[in-house]
């Protein structure tokens, strides 16, 4: 048996030429969705993704603002950055890359975004909403996720959920997603007993640990939906997964590939994310006035 490739660069494409429709749509009200971009340092892979976040926005009509700033800047000055962004009407979402310099208190930096324009999904309210079934921001991996499922009619209400991978920027917020579509999800961690027992019950099996390969073949109930969120660069420069692809394909039912996987669609939902962003903006100003 080979599963079937679960092509999200196909449907990254087809959400982005939506989200490029939506955004005409708010053009022709004279609003032009922004999203800002701030990057501290010049961390190399940091660098290839904010690029590549802008590109899209461009691409699909909306507008981005990269704001780069030195890596020995102070956290003041990186708040105070934080606090224009939120003023600034013509920016409906924010992100700032991470990770941020040590000196710096990542969480404090993101609770100072305005949570109407966290479009990460990070900040502390959003992630308050998400848990208690009210979402306004999900954020964008876990959410690219969620996307590739239902694409696919994976049926989500009663099935095994498995995560491996636990950080609040992909396993917490995936854990949440899922139990929201009626699946039952064990979320593991690397403090987790015998991790085979628990992936092997996975009807949808999610691997986000950045421990290349460490899921493989024998790891997998035959037939399960598996997703790779993992991106690690192998010693031959090339992109590998969390998932062993080779051995895993021969079991799974659907599988993510990397690259060409999630990595597209997260990006995808970062576009759509600032374009609701926009669009409740937009709604909210005309209850205004
Ligand atoms: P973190 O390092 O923040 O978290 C890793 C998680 O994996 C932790 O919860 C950790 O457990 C768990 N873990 C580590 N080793 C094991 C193990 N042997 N068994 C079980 N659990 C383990 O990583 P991120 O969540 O930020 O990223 C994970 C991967 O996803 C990386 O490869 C990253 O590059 C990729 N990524 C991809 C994105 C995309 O767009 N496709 C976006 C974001 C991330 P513990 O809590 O106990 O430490």
């Amino acid at each position: 048996m080979s599963a079937k490739l679960i092509d999200g660069k196909a449907l990254s494409d087809s959400v982005k030429a939506e989200v490029a429709e939506r955004v005409l749509a708010l053009k022709k009200r004279g609003i032009v969705p922004g999203l800002a971009v701030v990057l501290v340092g010049s961390d190399p892979a940091s660098q290839v993704y904010v690029r590549n976040k802008a590109a899209a926005c461009e691409k699909a009509g909306l507008h981005s603002r990269v704001i780069r700033l030195a890596a020995d800047i102070t956290e003041p000055e990186l708040l105070n950055t934080v606090h224009e962004l939120n003023n600034d009407d013509a920016v409906h979402g924010i992100l700032v890359q991470l990770p941020l310099p040590a000196h710096m208190n990542a969480n404090k930096v993101i609770e100072a975004i305005a949570a109407s324009k966290d479009v990460d999904g990070f900040h502390i309210s959003n992630a308050g909403l998400l848990m208690t079934g009210q979402p306004l921001f999900r954020p964008c991996t876990p959410y690219g996720v969620m996307k590739m499922l239902e694409s696919e009619n994976i049926v989500l209400r009663g099935a095994e959920a498995v995560v491996v991978g636990a950080s609040n920027i992909v396993g917490k917020p995936m854990a949440m997603l899922l139990l929201a579509a009626g699946a039952t999800v064990t979320l593991c961690n690397s403090k987790t007993r015998d991790l085979g027992a628990q992936t092997r019950r996975a009807d949808v099996l999610v691997v986000a640990t950045g421990k290349p390969k460490m899921i493989d073949g024998d790891m997998i109930k035959p037939g399960a939906v598996v997703i790779d969120v993992g991106i690690n660069r192998g010693a031959d420069g090339k992109l590998v997964g969390d998932v062993d692809f080779q051995s895993a394909q021969a079991v799974a039912g659907a599988i993510t590939p990397v690259p060409g996987g999630v990595g597209p669609m997260t990006i995808a939902m970062l576009l759509v994310n600032t374009l609701e962003a926009a669009e409740r903006s937009a709604a909210s100003s005309v209850t205004e006035h």
